[in-house]
């Protein structure tokens, strides 16, 4: 049987690269967040903003949405406030990738997140987040460090909800790597929390249950999925819902898995 490898879009941040001709801004992604993807049998296609009339256009083109780390969603799309302590907002990726999330959720394109995607899911159905959790939340202060996240030890533990669909992947994980500081406060519509913070409650991960493969996780997998792992079996998840996606769309089975 021929399947098809199928075509993961991961949304691009913005970035000057720099070159000889002076400042020139660029569209980037990490090769952190590609290199799992790949290994788990997809093929990435980074995406970069356009109009929401060319957003379906994008879907055409993609059988996973993978929404990955960057900049804070800007306050204001939430409910929130700006400050000082506000990364840089980039408002066009974040209307991009909200219109692009929602639009994939209305046809079922599986979508996975992670820190900002997460988050940024949460918003696009809706809901809010704390901006600063480190210092807004009581006993949620092991949540952005970048030193032991740099040094890839384990940051805090996380408690998975049985019976949610990423306890079926990943089981009971116990620990994760964590750097973040805004996190989800009042629920999008249609999730449910699968995983917190045990000390303060702080959601970690969240799903929505009955619409095909959407989960969202606060911590870093791909920083840390080694084959074998817990962290690396999402993305396996996630690439084997789009496959199906892809075979239930009946996409063409060129470039085919044997
Ligand atoms: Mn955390």
């Amino acid at each position: 049987m021929h399947r098809r490898r199928p075509l993961i879009g991961i949304p691009t941040a913005s970035r000057d690269a720099g070159s000889s001709i002076g400042p020139t801004p660029s569209r980037v992604v990490y090769d952190f967040y590609v290199d799992p993807v790949i290994s788990a049998g997809g093929v990435p296609i980074l995406l970069v903003p356009v109009c929401d009339q060319a957003v379906d256009a994008v879907l055409d083109a993609i059988d996973g949405l993978f929404l990955i780390g960057g900049e804070d969603v800007d306050p204001p799309i939430y409910g929130g406030e700006r400050d000082s302590r506000s990364k840089t907002p980039d408002r066009h990726r974040d209307d991009f990738e909200i219109e692009l999330t929602r639009r994939a959720l209305e046809v079922s394109v599986p979508v996975f997140a992670v820190c900002r995607g997460h988050q940024l899911l949460n918003v696009a159905l809706g809901g809010s987040l704390i901006t600063h959790v480190e210092t807004d939340i009581e006993g949620a202060g092991d949540h952005d460090d970048l030193e032991t996240f740099a040094g890839q030890r384990t940051s805090h533990s996380v408690s998975v909800v049985a019976g949610s669909d990423l306890f079926g992947i990943v089981g009971d994980l116990g620990v994760v790597n964590s750097l973040h500081h805004q996190a989800i406060d009042r629920l999008g519509k249609g999730l449910v929390v699968s995983a917190r913070h045990p000390r303060s409650g702080v959601i970690e991960a969240v799903e929505r249950p009955g619409g095909g493969f959407c989960i969202g996780v606060q911590w870093h997998p791909e920083m840390i999925a080694d084959a074998g792992t817990a962290h690396f079996a999402l993305f396996e998840a996630f690439v084997a819902a789009a496959e199906t996606y892809s075979a239930d769309i009946g996409r063409s089975p060129a470039g085919s898995l044997r």
